[in-house]
């Protein structure tokens, strides 16, 4: 942990001033062990491995914890970069450009592995703070710990231990993954100062019927309670015939001069082209992240809609995303 995340934290408990009570040990500009204290409630927090720690597993609600563990163990196993990340991360926070970034103070509700935080960060953000509870914390906090401007913090989204204090706000695929996901949004958005902007990106019910009657029955009941190294391995049967079928079918139709018009006819052609850049292992990572997930839910435009009407957001802007999925952006 950073000196500087001091200026940004708030006791999740009682909204209270955090201090640093006590340093163990330091490595450059990280304390790696040491605690906080609330200096209202007195309740203290540990930084361990170099991240501070307002929530542990064992303390939250056991559809979250299940939640966090699953993606904790995929992101932890899962830890390759690629360059695409860039063009989707952009095609998930549109209309946000890399220019938005700069000087601008960003909370990233549910950071994953961390590469959307080290992008944030990479583009000028005065400071990007990525929050998660499960255990990829340690995955992101390893990917960005030479970036100064890059901080990682475990915490619960329903109780996010900042005060007020954030230009602009986003969350990727995490939200339709709580058992709340209005709650979460909500949430988030109450860490934004008036005037600063967030975005949120969400599996949509639209055009998602097939997943919902399919697929959904498969990874509530089966898929992501079974042992995650059994389903890494099963998982690479689908992702095989999706692998195949994105080289061999999507990709080179789509691209071709003359046949992406045939290409739109295909089944779920806009979401199966954007993938279709990606090598083995990313596919592998998204059809494992679908097949894991205890909770999934697929939101409909006018719910969606909803959240943004119930937290006032102005110069709001929701669009379909590959036709499988809603983002929006606006100004709180
Ligand atoms: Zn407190």
């Amino acid at each position: 942990m950073k000196r500087k995340l001091l200026d940004y934290l708030s006791c999740p408990s009682c909204g209270g001033a955090i201090a640093l009570a006590a340093v163990a040990s330091t490595e450059d500009a990280e304390i790696m062990e040491g605690a906080l204290e609330c200096q209202a409630c007195k309740r203290s927090f540990a930084i361990v491995r170099g991240i501070p720690r307002f929530a542990m597993l064992e303390k939250v609600e056991a559809d979250k914890a299940a939640t966090a563990e699953n993606f904790g163990w995929q992101w932890q196993h899962f830890v390759q970069s690629d360059q695409l990340y860039e063009e989707q991360f952009l095609g998930w926070i549109s209309p946000v450009r890399p220019e938005f970034f700069k000087d601008k103070v960003v909370l990233e509700g549910g950071s994953g592995k961390g590469r959307h935080t080290q992008l944030a960060a990479g583009w000028g953000a005065r400071d990007v703070i990525g929050v998660d509870l499960s255990d990829a914390v340690e995955t992101a906090f390893a990917a960005t710990r030479q970036l100064e401007n890059a901080h990682i913090v475990q915490a619960d989204i329903y109780h996010l231990p900042f005060a007020r204090s954030f230009d602009y706000a986003f969350s990727i695929g995490v939200l339709h993954h709580l058992p709340d996901p209005q709650a979460g949004f909500r949430s988030l958005a109450s860490k934004v100062k008036p005037g600063g902007h967030i975005s949120a990106w969400v599996y949509g019910a639209e055009n998602n019927e097939w997943i919902t009657r399919f697929i959904d029955p498969l990874r509530e009941k089966l898929s992501s309670r079974i042992h995650r190294r059994l389903l890494l391995h099963l998982s690479k049967a689908p992702t095989a015939m999706l692998y195949l079928a994105t080289k061999l079918v999507y990709g080179p139709l789509n691209r071709a001069n003359g046949s992406s018009r045939l290409a739109q006819h295909l089944f779920y052609n806009d979401y199966l082209n954007s993938i279709s850049k990606f090598g083995w292992r990313e596919q592998h990572t998204i059809v494992f992240d679908h097949l894991v997930a205890p909770t999934s839910h697929y939101i409909q435009r006018e719910d969606f809609e909803e959240w943004w009407r119930a937290i006032e957001a102005e110069d709001l802007t929701i669009g379909w995303h590959n036709k499988n999925s809603w983002r929006g952006f606006g100004k709180i």
